[in-house]
């Protein structure tokens, strides 16, 4: 329908009045791109836009529309529902439209909703109005009939008025079921809401399936379902285990042709009874709120947990409870004025790719790092994302200038989940991987490497310094050799100021030099003086483990300091010796080997060495001897939180010679947790288990103690 000039057009109006919203003068352009997104939207599942970017165009036509009231034409976007009608389907007339809903962003939005509701309904201001709140599944709506008890038809929303009809995809669906005992109320014909769905982890497997078969990918759950419920092939609605929930019984009618729905009284009740004819309705996820702050509350609730429900929301949806107040509400063109949808804050955005710069990472390996337009999603701005490696740019089509879909669910670092290699006009190029080191400009440029079974590039030798650097900051960092207050932005100052080359050189700063630096001063400079000499003190598991040393992690760090008396006593350690240690691999050890064989590498231990690093084997690197009996015999354990009376490690030597194997994280193999102060998700992860022991410090204490009093030595 859209030619792939129009397209250009279109996606480049939209870009522009994204960043400048558009005035009277570009009303018609703004329509147009409007009418076009919904198509890409509901007719062919492929959106180019986010859903919060339509939002924000809406509104921008929303708002010259309030403003200029006879510039309203019956084809604008606000007068209707969008269209999902292809023309691939037998169409019908719905029996109740079916509407669009009005938007909220915020609470301030809310409020104007709940103070628009008591003006409709001729409440005073401070009366409680009691709403439904629910999810707002992302997914397709579906108009559902039922006569007789039997379910006679599904359609799709189409334009509100006449929908497509999909009955033999919908009888696939378990969750619809086939007869419901509608006539116990009295009730011969039924019209219902709901919304065919695809829960995430079903989507992941269909996903992984296709790709082994070497179809397309889906980009989310929401265009996997729209497609499986407009497929010609029933089979492939099953095989996209479509769910659907419903939300609303919109029409219902006795033998007279009377409306039953009054019965009800409240919308919740008629989802109950839904519920209770073996319908998929919302359970915790749905609450009756007493006015609305309570509404406020649950949405802010959701917003936090969305991830963790199974089902894609893009919000949360609040309805005027009473059916009465409802009716006297009413309804727009466009959506029910007793409803409201409550956006969350939007995960996916589209930008423009404009540049790929390739950053060397501590072991060499090269990350290509793609620079876009900055956007704003889920309340941070982007800018920079991780392409990770050659592979991912290759399998997602990503090119130089595409215009790509970025998704940042929660925490989660943002990813690119697709381009829209469609979209391209001819200016953007594929992306070059460098085939040498990127970073150095020396004449004889070094080769990059790819080892065998690793997607990622390397620079097998590290002469530019940045790898140097990006080692300096993990050495100085919590999790190697925690040194406080010297982080990232410390240790690119004093590198570009050429004080430290090395780890080494950490270890014999000019203080006094520090001290005149701008942002520093007496008290930070003897700051940072503390946290290095206190760092040099530390068990040598953590100065192996800061040396990065290619696969050498935490665990293993501990496992070789445990053998030996002296860091430098590994120059003299062969293959064999490190195999001998379980849980210690060739790989690990031969990249150790390699390290230890570089005189480089030994000059600047020894360096540290003298600057008063400690590399002998401390007692906390020393393995706890665990005693072969005790009240713990046989037993693992684990500490979490803050002990009073007596440290961590102290803990630990009383747990092993109780007999209990101390171990690291909380699974299925853990016996005993003992829970010190403020203790977090460890504990809530044994209790979810059920299997574990839970004692706090004085339980554990005193277990030791009576076992010691009872043993036969007493
Ligand atoms: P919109 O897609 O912005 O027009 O929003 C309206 C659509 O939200 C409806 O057509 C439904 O498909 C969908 N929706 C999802 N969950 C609900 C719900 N709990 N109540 C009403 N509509 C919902």
């Amino acid at each position: 329908m859209y030619t792939a000039e129009n397209q250009h057009h279109y996606s480049d109006l939209t870009r522009q009045f994204l960043e400048n919203p558009a005035k009277e003068s570009n009303l018609e352009d703004l329509k147009k791109i409007l009418v076009y997104h919904e198509y890409k939207y509901y007719v062919e599942d492929d959106p180019t836009i986010s859903d919060h970017e339509y939002d924000l165009l809406y509104k921008q036509l929303e708002a010259i529309e309030a403003a200029h009231p006879e510039l309203i034409t019956v084809d604008s976007p606000t007068q209707r529902v969008s269209s999902d009608l292809s023309g691939d389907f037998q169409q019908v007339h719905h029996i109740v439209p079916m509407l669009s809903l009005a938007n909220s962003y915020n609470e301030e939005d809310l409020n104007d909703f709940d103070a628009s509701i008591k003006k409709l309904c001729q409440l005073p201001l401070d009366a409680a109005v009691e709403y439904v709140v629910e999810p707002k599944f992302d997914g397709g709506s579906i108009a559902l009939v039922y006569e007789n008890d039997l379910f006679v038809r599904a359609a799709t929303r189409g334009n509100g008025t006449v929908g497509e009809e999909m009955t033999p995809n919908a009888r696939i669906m378990p969750s619809i079921p086939l007869k419901a005992n509608f006539s116990k109320h009295h009730i011969v014909k039924a019209e219902l809401r709901g919304e065919a769905l695809i829960r995430k982890d079903n989507f992941d497997r269909i996903n992984t399936e296709r790709e082994k078969e070497g179809l397309p990918l889906f980009a989310n759950p929401r265009n996997a379902a729209t497609g499986g419920l407009r497929t010609k092939d029933p089979i492939e609605t099953r095989k996209r285990a479509l769910e659907a929930f419903v939300y609303q019984l919109a029409y219902a009618i006795d033998d007279e042709g009377v409306s039953q729905l009054p019965a009800f009284n409240t919308h919740f009740a008629g989802i109950q009874l839904l519920g209770s004819l073996g319908f998929k309705i919302p359970e915790h996820e749905m609450k009756r709120c007493k006015n609305i702050e309570e509404v406020h509350q649950f949405v802010r609730l959701w917003e936090a947990r969305r991830d963790d429900y199974p089902y894609e929301i893009d919000g949360m949806v609040i309805k005027v409870n009473d059916l009465k107040m409802q009716e006297k509400c009413g309804f727009t063109a466009h959506h029910p004025r007793w409803a409201i949808a409550f956006k969350f804050k939007a995960k996916q955005a589209t930008s423009k790719l404009i540049a790929v710069e390739f950053q060397v990472g501590r072991f060499g390996t090269i990350t290509p790092v793609a620079k876009i337009e900055p956007i704003y999603l889920a309340g941070v701005t982007v800018s920079s994302i991780s392409l990770h490696n050659e592979d991912f740019i290759r399998n997602k089509n990503i090119w130089l200038g595409d215009t790509v879909l970025v998704e940042r669910a929660g925490d989660v670092i943002p990813y690119i989940v697709k381009s829209f290699p469609e979209l391209r006009t001819g200016s953007e190029k594929p992306i070059e991987f460098p085939t040498l080191c990127p970073i150095n400009d020396t004449p004889n440029p070094i080769k990059l490497i790819q080892e065998e079974g690793e997607a990622a590039w390397r620079c097998p030798t590290c002469i530019c310094g940045l790898v140097d650097l990006q080692k300096m900051i993990f050495h100085a960092s919590k999790e190697a050799m925690d040194i406080e207050g010297f982080g990232k932005s410390i240790v690119e100052r004093f590198y570009d100021l050429h004080w430290i080359k090395d780890m080494s050189d950490i270890y014999n700063l000019d203080y006094e030099q520090i001290k005149q630096l701008d942002g520093f001063g007496v008290k930070s400079a003897e700051n940072l003086k503390n946290a290095v000499e206190k760092a040099k003190k530390n068990p040598i598991h953590r100065v192996l483990h800061a040396l990065s040393i290619h696969h050498l992690g935490k665990k293993a760090s501990k496992l070789i300091a445990e053998q030996i008396n002296h860091v430098l006593d590994l120059k003299n350690w062969t293959m064999e010796r490190y195999l001998e240690i379980k849980d210690i691999g060739p790989v690990v050890a031969q990249n150790v080997i390699q390290w230890f064989a570089n005189d480089a590498n030994i000059a600047m231990l020894e360096r540290m060495e003298s600057y008063g690093v400690n590399l002998a084997q401390t007692e906390e690197d020393k393995p706890l001897k665990v005693s072969q009996d005790g009240v713990f015999y046989g037993k693992t354990i684990l500490f979490t939180g803050t002990l009073q009376r007596m440290g961590r490690k102290e803990a630990e030597e009383k747990a092993a010679l109780a007999g209990a194997q101390n171990v690291s994280g909380v699974s299925s193999k853990l016996n005993i947790l003992v829970v010190g102060e403020k203790a977090g998700s460890k504990l809530k992860k044994a209790q979810d288990l059920g299997t574990v022991q839970i004692l706090n410090e004085d339980e554990f204490i005193t277990l030791i103690e009576e076992n010691q009093d009872i043993s036969p030595e007493h």
